[in-house]
């Protein structure tokens, strides 16, 4: 249930409301809107009887909720969430370029990839400095020091960072360093990790499990958004499937259908979909058509030598026509009455 606040509700009143909300044996969770303030009804077993909370003065509307997944619903936000990384926005019209390598391999390679990509246009650079190897014999990243360099990386470019963290144990020290913390594709519902992400002060990424239904990542969203983190950007990333000309199989569809059931924004990463550099640019492109709000791309300076996800990766200059063209995309769209990104579309 959502109860809608009228727009010159008295801060008495949104007290009282909240406080009979809690006698009722429920959690209130105020939600301000552009206008005006709902709060939304947790923690109920069944349905909630609006009518108790109707009567109540301030209180101009009471909405069942029909989803499973609330706080990230469109029924209890209409308006997009917009997620500020450290001053870059996601989810506000244009569609924000997160690059960098798979792993942190050393400060020189992750600075020369970072200025390369910056020039191209990317806002964020991404990394990972723990990566969830499928071989425990793979390289595992360099850890803390791949954190320093990360580091080192937002100080010499200005640009916010994003780096996975792979368990609960490492939380605080990932969190310490990032300016966007990620979850990735195996951790989608490692539920003590995402509820320690819900604790977390910055931004999340979370990335869709690659055997993960709509209905079940937005859950795991739910879980940071419960716990007092509001902070989620959704990442999906290809999900499995009988196919073998690509590493995974890009959800497309998943784009507008995630628009239409939540407020949180939705990025793709067509590199770990593809998992071969020549199909990276075309679901680019296809990821702005379709109205995602970004995209996270890996991009390295010398990917036959890259000690994770060379063949995925885009050269240099792959990487500038990419952003050349995810541009021109958006700007065509937007001339054209389609932002990409309206609930309606
Ligand atoms: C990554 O982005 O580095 C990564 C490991 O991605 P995923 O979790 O989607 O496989
Ligand atoms: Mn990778």
């Amino acid at each position: 249930m959502l109860l809608v606040m009228h727009k010159d509700a008295t801060s008495e009143q949104i007290d009282s409301v909240m406080l009979m909300v809690t006698e009722n044996g429920y959690t209130p969770r105020p939600i301000p809107g552009g206008e005006r303030l709902s709060i939304g009804i947790l923690n109920n077993k069944g349905p909630v009887d609006g009518s108790r909370f109707l009567s109540m003065k301030g209180v101009k509307e009471a909405i069942p909720v029909t989803r499973p997944y609330k706080l990230v619903s469109r029924e209890f936000k209409r308006e997009d969430t917009i997620i500020n990384v450290k001053g870059v926005n996601i989810g506000s019209g244009h569609p924000t370029v997160i690059a960098g390598p798979c792993a942190i391999e050393s400060e020189t390679q992750a600075l020369t990839i970072a200025k390369r990509v910056q020039e191209a246009g990317a806002e964020i650079f991404r990394g990972g400095a723990f990566k969830p190897r499928t071989s425990p014999y793979s390289f595992q990243g360099l850890g803390l020091e791949g954190l320093e360099i990360l580091s080192r990386v937002r100080d010499v470019t200005g640009m916010p960072v994003v780096t996975e963290v792979l368990d609960y144990e490492n939380f605080d020290m990932v969190e310490q360093y990032a300016d966007m913390v990620q979850i990735g594709t195996r951790n989608m519902q490692n539920f003590s990790l995402l509820r320690r992400a819900g604790l977390c002060q910055k931004p999340i990424l979370l990335k869709r499990g690659f055997a993960a239904t709509i209905d079940e990542w937005l859950m795991a969203a739910e879980y940071i958004l419960a716990e007092g983190n509001g902070q989620v950007v959704l990442c999906e990333r290809g999900v499995r499937t009988f196919v073998n000309h690509s590493r995974n199989t890009l959800d497309l569809s998943a784009v507008p259908v995630v628009k239409r059931e939540s407020h949180l924004p939705i990025i793709i990463d067509p590199s770990h979909a593809a998992g071969r550099r020549d199909q990276v640019i075309p679901l680019s492109r296809a990821g702005v058509a379709v109205g995602a709000h970004g995209l996270m791309v890996e991009v390295h300076n010398a990917p036959e030598k890259a000690l994770s996800d060379g063949p995925q990766s885009l050269y240099p200059e792959q990487f500038d026509l990419l952003v050349r063209q995810v541009r021109a995309i958006y700007a065509n769209l937007k001339e054209n009455g389609c932002e990409g990104h309206a609930v309606s579309a």
